[in-house]
């Protein structure tokens, strides 16, 4: 299985899939000093909740006159009650960080919000990610960095591996008999994206450089539904000063060449083989 991204969505998928029983491959664009995505720079604190019940009633509220599909709402229900115990179950110290009310606590459905949890029941300082990547880390599973995912590869209606750029910029050619998991993160970085789907012009990104809907755009590519994409919208604004990302152009410039070079890089290299640094060019396959 190969998952994409190295954030806290990406480590997450790569230990449930690890502890399962496959074998995994983590690719992330960026490199160590600032892979980790906007997880490695948020509050890093999140909910349990005390009711899955409720708690649906809760997101049905946030979301309203935007429904989210029901399947999504009654997993997201069950399993942000279990929050706190899986990272328990991997040996990570969580504990209550700040006693706050759910964030909109007039909405219907936000009393069963507890609140916020963190590592060593504390904010910040990239506890959550530290802890996340060590548990991948600790594991059999294969981490690559610099090796950003551009497409998706199908057959007969199937996503069946992906094609990356090796740190060396080489393509590489990945199979994946188990599927392919996209956890690139969301797209605030792409000015282009942030205008066509959310109508904002000049956005400040808060989070990493390396949101720029490289997902989003592989999963349409591959025939993704994209019907959701143009859904989110804040009930309120928030507040507070962006988080500086650590030796970040910041500027919109770098921002669109890089995504130039992911788009302009979909034209499989051919043959699509590539290169990982051993002599003989080969395929890397994995399940
Ligand atoms: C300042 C700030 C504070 C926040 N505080 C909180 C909080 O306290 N609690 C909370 O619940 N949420 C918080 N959030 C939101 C939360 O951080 C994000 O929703 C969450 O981190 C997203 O996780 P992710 O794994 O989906 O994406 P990310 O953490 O952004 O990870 C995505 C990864 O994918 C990689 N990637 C992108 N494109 C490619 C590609 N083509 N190939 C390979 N790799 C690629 C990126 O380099 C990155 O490492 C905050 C956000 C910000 C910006």
């Amino acid at each position: 299985m190969v998952v994409v991204g190295f954030g806290g969505a990406g480590c997450a998928a790569a230990i449930a899939a690890h502890d399962a029983g496959a074998r995994v491959l983590v690719l992330d664009k960026e490199s160590a000093s600032r892979a980790g995505g906007s997880t490695r720079v948020s509050g890093a604190v999140w909910f349990d909740n005390r009711d899955p019940e409720r708690a649906a009633v809760y997101l049905r509220s946030l979301s309203a006159g935007r429904p989210v599909p029901e399947p999504v709402v009654e997993v997201w229900a069950r399993e942000t009650a279990r929050n706190s115990e899986w990272m328990e179950s991997l040996g990570i110290p969580v504990g209550l960080a700040v006693p706050a009310p759910a964030e909109f606590p007039d909405l219907e459905g936000s009393d069963v919000m507890c609140g916020w949890i963190g590592v060593e029941g504390r904010m910040g300082d990239g506890l959550l990610w530290a802890a996340l990547s060590q548990a991948v880390r600790a594991r059999d599973i294969d981490v690559r960095l610099e090796t950003p995912a551009r497409e998706l590869i199908t057959a007969d209606g199937k996503v069946v591996g992906l094609l990356a750029d090796a740190p060396d910029g080489s393509p590489l050619q990945v199979r994946a008999t188990r599927g392919v998991i996209l956890a690139t993160g969301g797209f605030e970085a792409n000015p282009e994206m942030v205008r066509d789907h959310l109508r904002l012009t000049d956005p400040v990104v808060w989070g990493t450089p390396a949101a720029t809907g490289d997902g989003l755009r592989m999963a349409v590519e591959a025939g993704a539904d994209r019907a959701r994409t143009t859904a989110s919208k804040s009930r309120r604004a928030g507040s507070g000063a962006p988080i500086p990302w650590p030796n970040s152009p910041r500027s919109c410039e770098s921002i669109r060449m890089s995504c130039g070079t992911v788009s302009t890089a979909t034209t499989p290299p051919a043959p699509p083989v590539l290169t990982t640094g051993s002599a003989a060019p080969h395929a890397l396959s994995h399940r």
